[in-house]
């Protein structure tokens, strides 16, 4: 076993208010595309930018245009919870780990059986009637030929935050708290370049501050530990 990851199991033995914050590399190895990086969504062809289809502005004057982009390359239904998943759930249940905080919007989280997850960019699997507020789960957004209506016939929206929309209050102060109650952070799977991971891992006070990333970031000199390495790979090991 690599000494790096020997070190990462032996602060994760002996930690027991743990929180993981993850980013979209914790969904890449489930096969799920990282939004941001070269080959992801943000560099294919399409009539317009991604980022501004995934706009409010775009949602509530071209629906049918964003649920045609949105149906096809947002559907995270067919994808499965990875080993990095599986594990923070574990850990969870043996009461080592306090939350998951994560950027992702695919719910593999709690696919995998993860109790308290603080989603800061919302999730695909939650969608309501913008006029009765009504709750509609993804497969039924994602299987609706068309934009999905409720009943009352109002347009359903995706509990997914967009561009130009602000993070959820409740949210972030529960990931503010976990963060300042943790004895241990682990932060993966993101570069940390976009709001608020940054922002959020300076609440952090302890010392022993993890960063696991296929690649430098500019966090790194602030962390008690970085591993840059395959996520799947670290912890098939602990
Ligand atoms: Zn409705």
């Amino acid at each position: 076993m690599d000494d790096k990851i020997q070190v990462f199991k032996k602060l994760v033995d002996n930690s027991n208010n743990i929180v993981f914050f993850g980013g979209a590399g914790v969904s890449t190895e489930s096969g799920i595309p990282d939004f941001r990086s070269k080959d992801g969504l943000y560099n294919q062809k399409y009539k317009f930018p991604p980022e501004e289809i995934l706009s409010h502005t775009f949602f509530i004057n071209n629906t049918e245009e964003f649920y045609k982009f949105y149906k096809e390359k947002m559907n995270s239904l067919k994808y499965e919870p990875n080993i990095t998943h599986i594990k923070l759930a574990e850990l969870e249940k043996q009461g080592k780990l306090k939350a998951v905080i994560t950027q992702n919007i695919d719910g593999l989280h709690q696919k995998a059986g993860s109790k308290t997850v603080y989603e800061l960019h919302g999730s695909v699997l939650r969608n309501y009637c913008m006029k009765c507020h009504k709750f509609y789960d993804g497969e039924f957004v994602f299987k609706s030929s068309d934009v999905p209506k409720c009943t009352c016939g109002g347009i359903i929206k995706p509990d997914v935050v967009l561009y130009e929309e602000g993070l959820d209050n409740l949210i972030v102060a529960g990931s503010v708290n976990a963060i300042q109650g943790a004895d241990m952070l682990i932060v993966a799977g993101t570069s940390l370049t976009v709001y608020p991971a940054s922002g959020l891992i300076n609440y952090y006070r302890g010392n022993k501050l993890v960063l696991i990333n296929r690649d430098a970031t500019q966090y790194d000199y602030k962390a008690d530990l970085v591993i840059n390495d395959s996520l799947g790979k670290v912890f098939n090991l602990i």
